[in-house]
């Protein structure tokens, strides 16, 4: 059975350190890179971090029926996962690790049900998100808002979960999340 495991957490969660963590120490996992058409960050890297595409692009990945799910993350942007990439990674005899969104996550999990195992990785309380989005420095006033609404709408689904892991010390989080993982894995 091609296995699919899926990591959800609001931005700044430290979901990416934990994703990260696992890539790194299990290699039979691998990141499941997503396609967007958000602007790419300093340090990104097309085809690494994301299939940078765009707007049109996107859309013709659509009408192509391409993506395994995709959402419009937030206003105007737009990221999914090409049921392409899931297959090169099966084929490549690993399991995708995919990093995504609340709504994104849950559309994989109602199409691969057993197959996929979701995670959600929680924040102790909204507001050590906040803290943790203001110094991670990336956001401006508004799109740290526009995240921390993301944040608590998206806790609101978080029951909807095979898994919710709260990160309320990192490390511990981690052993947890990779315990899952392993356990499901076997
Ligand atoms: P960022 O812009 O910080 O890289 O990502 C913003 C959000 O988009 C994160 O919550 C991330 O999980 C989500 N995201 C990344 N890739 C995908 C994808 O392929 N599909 C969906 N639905 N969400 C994604």
């Amino acid at each position: 059975m091609n296995k699919i495991i899926i990591i959800t957490a609001p931005s700044g969660a430290g979901k990416t350190t934990i994703v990260k963590k696992l890539l790194a120490e299990m290699p039979q996992l691998a990141f499941s890179i997503s396609a967007t058409t958000r602007i790419a960050r300093d340090t990104e890297v097309d085809g690494q971090d994301y299939y940078f595409l765009t707007q049109e692009d996107f859309h013709q990945k659509i009408d192509n029926n391409a993506f395994a799910e995709y959402e419009m993350v937030y206003a105007h942007k737009y990221y999914g996962t090409l049921k392409t990439e899931l297959q090169r990674i099966w084929d490549n005899n690993q399991v995708p690790m995919v990093d995504i969104d609340v709504k994104g996550a849950l559309s994989i999990k109602e199409k691969y049900h057993d197959a996929a195992l979701a995670i959600f990785i929680a924040p102790p309380t909204l507001d050590t998100l906040r803290v943790r989005l203001s110094e991670r420095g990336t956001e401006t006033q508004a799109s740290l808002e526009e995240r921390l609404g993301k944040a608590r709408y998206e806790l609101s689904f978080s029951h909807e979960f095979d898994e919710i892991v709260v990160n309320d010390e990192l490390e511990r989080a981690y052993v947890e999340v990779k315990a899952l993982v392993q356990a499901f894995l076997k």
